[in-house]
């Protein structure tokens, strides 16, 4: 969701880092992490935060601030996406690098994690003024990242020419072409089949694994919450395994209909007129009560902390697939866990992006790239090993799949730190 559902949910009083690190905190608990580890894992091992000037169309400079976390380099280099939003803050961008580490390691790819934001709207901007705001950030940002450092990659907001752009300005400040700088980019420029829908396929993965382990057979009904890449994907592929897709949103409104809809003449309408909202085959609802709908899935796909204690209690739905990063509040997560609603944690849900991220990445570094297939084979067999694994874990330890997600991720990451040691 965008500015107008932040601006709805404002009395939170939790930020996105603060959240992170509880859900740490309450991890290294149950698993006796050690202290020195526990304090070294609460805090990011970089950050950069640069000041951005740009020439804009009408002839103004403005000046927008741009920040990357690299929270953890222990398991490999830091990997995460670069978001443009005009909420974008630092304590963000540290949540959603803590978020990528622990991601990287629940699914067992060789990367730590890191996370980089500008502060802007740029759905106000030019296509020329996005350009200058990327190429900047990249230069200041140029001895920083690198294809054994820090791969950005697409997030909210951004896209493969964004990361065409960044590819570039990186490889004239090194003087040579650094494919491996950043994921997500085009095809033409490296980039890898099946980049573009993994987050949503990875998801649609995990969701299939859920139903399975609960037994629900045949067609369920759907909701999605936000129509971004992972969002709208998401409902394409859910729709196109047979299940029926009841309400979605964006950030300018939402959409029902119990019957379901085709997600593809939805994203068509959206296209046209820039919003879902006022599809005709569907009825208008408030943009938050698409989270209330009655369904048997939920994926939120939009921004975190979207799933409150106030909303949670009245979600219908039997699972909930957290395509965004962050969506659900810790009070919230008790209330679903309460109601027995199996919650697929983000960390895990929403992978598959960054898994076809380090195929796209391998694919780079070998020159060597592969069928679409193969991508989307290798991807479901990370996605559902990493699905049982955390399942197991949870019946195990009679917990959430967040804590059993979160115990498997932070045990990793702290034994490569202790491995290699604290000095320098
Ligand atoms: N932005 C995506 C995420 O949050 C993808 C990151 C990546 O591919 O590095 O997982």
């Amino acid at each position: 969701m965008g500015t107008s559902t932040r601006a709805k949910t404002k009395k939170k009083t939790t930020s996105p880092w603060e959240m992170a690190r509880g859900q740490l905190d309450t991890v290294a608990q149950r698993i006796n992490l050690e202290a020195d580890l526990h304090e070294m894992l609460r805090n990011p091992q970089r950050e950069i935060t640069t000041y951005l000037p740009v020439k804009m169309d009408d002839g103004s400079l403005k000046v927008f601030t741009g920040h990357r976390v690299q929270h953890s380099m222990a398991r490999g280099p830091a990997k995460g996406g670069i978001r443009y939003h005009p909420g974008v803050t630092l304590d963000e961008v540290r949540a959603l690098a803590m978020w990528m580490t622990w991601k990287c390691a629940v699914v067992g790819i060789p990367y730590g994690g890191g996370k980089g934001g500008i502060t802007c709207n740029p759905k106000e901007m030019s296509q020329n003024e996005i350009e200058h705001l990327t190429r900047r950030f990249t230069w200041e940002l140029v001895n920083f990242i690198g294809p054994d450092r820090d791969i950005p990659a697409p997030d909210v907001n951004t896209n493969p020419q964004i990361m065409a752009w960044m590819m570039d300005t990186y490889s004239m400040g090194k003087g040579y072409p650094a494919f491996g700088v950043v994921t997500g980019k085009p095809i033409e420029t490296g980039g890898s089949l099946g980049r573009n829908e993994a987050t949503a396929r990875g998801c649609v993965f995990a969701t299939v694994n859920a139903l399975d382990k609960l037994g629900i057979n045949g067609n369920v009904k759907v909701a999605v919450q936000g129509y971004g890449n992972a969002g709208w994907i998401a409902a394409k592929l859910m729709h196109e395994i047979g299940h029926t897709i009841v309400a979605v949103s964006d950030t300018k409104g939402a959409i029902y209909n119990p019957k379901g809809f085709d997600p593809v003449k939805v994203y068509q309408h959206k296209q046209k007129t820039s919003t879902v909202a006022d599809y005709p085959d569907a009825e208008k609802i408030g943009d938050m009560e698409v989270l209330e709908v009655e369904c048997d899935i939920l994926i939120p796909a939009a921004l975190e902390q979207q799933i409150t204690a106030e909303n949670a209690p009245k979600i219908k739905a039997r699972i909930v697939a957290e395509a965004a990063n962050g969506p659900t509040m810790p009070e919230a997560d008790k209330i679903l866990a309460k109601k027995d609603v199996l919650v697929i944690p983000d960390i895990l849900a929403n992978a598959g992006g960054v898994v076809v991220s380090y195929f796209e990445w391998v694919q780079g570094c070998q020159a060597y790239f592969w069928e679409e297939s193969i991508v989307n084979d290798r991807l479901k067999e990370i996605m559902d090993k990493a699905f049982n694994n955390t399942f197991e874990l949870m019946k195990k330890e009679q917990t959430d799949m967040r804590t059993a997600a979160y115990m498997l991720a932070v045990e990793r990451v702290a034994k490569a730190v202790k491995i290699r040691g604290i000095y320098p």
